[in-house]
């Protein structure tokens, strides 16, 4: 079987301990590799290696950490299909979205190289005479990265790009159950040019070498995608040390639809919305709310042609949805399905897993009907091919329905009405509002969440000040 070492200082290392664990391939349901089961003892040395690549790194000029980005951009590009293919191998999603998604991976990396010689200072007008003060943009120095496995290189990416265009050197702890991906991606940073411990990957649990990240003294910010309940930890032990978190969170989002909408597309909008990577995606429009005068033949026609998806092989064409991708989570999202039916709702498609499946875990696209927004399968965080429908008579009741939740990462809203569209663009609760459309993201347009959804805004020309910190500068004349 394979083998993946951590990968620090520009090569890939055995764990310091020497243990190791198994990944697999959630559409077989075996393990195809064994991955480093990193510790303290390795997050250590991938932080020295880090303190010395940042300071390699921080002496380029700007000019020329900005075009080490953009080869590495064309690097991605040439080798998309290869990361693409690890990335399904690891967690089941489909070849045709991964493939297409780790081209556009390639942008975030070209606009944040583009971005890089662009961070200036200012000349501040003093009260003071006889004072020159300047404020000078600083790199953090070493930023711990921690990613989850429904899309391990594009929410790199997120972070990556911009910490690195700001001067910053990384150590990565990607998802247990997604590793391969990350750390096939990692020699490209070799050949862009990049000095040796500018980037570094330690692989392993969120215990055991998650922690001694976020702990470690010389890691000066933490950037970390997962869940909320992962994130509260995260940001309770960054906090007794005061360091700056960066936290993409949660999601259960509303995706509504008011009767004047263009119903055929937002019957596409609300299917890609949740059933798009087998539901697994923090934007997930996992509570579809629609007006009550069309809910029946939206409903009907949802039912129609979610009905009608192929479930497989996610390296074929033709199929249009892909295993769960983790044994808890494949057990959570059956147990979510329980809870809907226990709790009164009325499942209209699907409810259980796939029969016949491969070996791997498959859940049927499901939907529920009759859900109050009070309902745990309204409120809580499936993450899988689980959608609740909400009925609403008004625009009054649909913004309050959408905003009765802990989270806020997104909303979808589908209308004709461009003064509706103006209205709930402003008084949704959400870091991101789509209208008549869903699910885009954008290396040029800033992500993140409100309430439960997280800390801070990725993509986007503000994001790269997450990665650095202003210094005042005064000198007497
Ligand atoms: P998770 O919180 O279980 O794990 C995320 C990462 O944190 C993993 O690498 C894990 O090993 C690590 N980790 C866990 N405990 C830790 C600890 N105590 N200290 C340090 N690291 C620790 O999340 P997951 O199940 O991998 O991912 C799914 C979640 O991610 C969902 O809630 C989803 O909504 C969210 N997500 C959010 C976004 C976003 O941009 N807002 C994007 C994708 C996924």
């Amino acid at each position: 079987m394979q083998r993946y070492g951590h990968f620090i200082a520009g090569e890939y290392v055995d764990p310091i301990a020497g243990r190791w664990f198994e990944t697999a391939n959630p559409y077989t349901g075996k393990p195809w590799a064994e991955i480093a089961r990193g510790d303290a003892a390795d997050v250590a040395r991938a932080v020295e290696a880090a303190v010395a690549g940042q300071a390699d790194w921080a002496a380029l000029t700007a000019t020329a950490r900005g075009k080490a980005l953009v080869r590495l951009a064309d690097l991605i590009e040439g080798h998309a299909d290869h990361l693409a293919e690890i990335e399904v191998r690891d967690n089941g999603k489909l070849y045709a979205e991964m493939r297409a998604q780790t081209g556009y991976i390639a942008e975030w990396y070209r606009y944040f190289g583009g971005l890089a010689d662009k961070i200036e200072g200012h000349v501040i007008p003093s009260d003071k005479a006889g004072v020159f003060n300047f404020t000078r943009y600083e790199p953090l120095g070493v930023v711990g990265m921690i990613t989850p496995w429904n899309s391990p290189l594009l929410l790199l990416a997120w972070k990556l790009g911009a910490a690195l265009a700001a001067g910053n050197a990384a150590v990565i702890k990607p998802s247990e159950f997604t590793s391969a991906s990350t750390l096939e991606f990692m020699p490209l940073f070799a050949k862009a040019g990049f000095p040796a411990g500018v980037v570094n990957t330690v692989t392993g649990f969120g215990a055991e070498a998650g922690a001694p990240l976020v702990n470690h003294p010389e890691v000066a910010k933490i950037a970390f995608t997962g869940s909320d309940i992962g994130g509260a930890r995260v940001y309770e032990a960054a906090a007794r040390q005061i360091k700056p978190v960066s936290l993409e969170l949660g999601g259960k989002s509303p995706n509504i639809v008011f009767e004047d909408a263009d119903l055929e597309a937002a019957v596409m909008g609300a299917i890609s919305g949740i059933f798009a990577a087998t539901g697994q995606t923090c934007i997930a429009g996992s509570r579809l709310l629609l007006q009550r005068s069309i809910h029946d033949r939206f409903v009907e026609r949802l039912v129609e042609v979610a009905g009608a998806a192929r479930i497989g092989d996610p390296m074929a064409a033709e199929t249009h949805v892909g295993p769960v991708t983790t044994p808890p989570q494949y057990r959570k999202v059956l147990e979510y399905i329980e809870i809907a039916r226990n709790e009164g709702a009325r499942c209209v498609l699907g409810g259980g897993p796939v029969e016949g499946a491969p070996g791997g875990q498959f859940v049927q696209p499901t939907i529920f009907t009759g859900v109050h927004n009070a309902m745990r399968i309204a409120q809580e965080e499936v993450f899988g091919p689980v959608l609740a429908v909400i009925p609403f008579e008004d625009e009054a009741e649909a913004i309050a329905i959408a905003n009765d939740i802990p989270f806020g990462l997104a909303a979808g809203v589908w209308t004709r009405d461009m003064g509706r569209a103006l209205r709930l663009s402003e008084r949704l609760k959400a870091g991101t509002v789509w209208v008549n459309t869903y699910r885009a993201v954008s290396y040029t347009s800033p992500f993140g969440g409100y309430k439960r959804s997280g800390i801070g805004r990725e993509s986007g020309m503000e994001s790269i000040k997450e990665y650095l910190q202003v210094k005042s500068v005064w000198i007497a004349t």
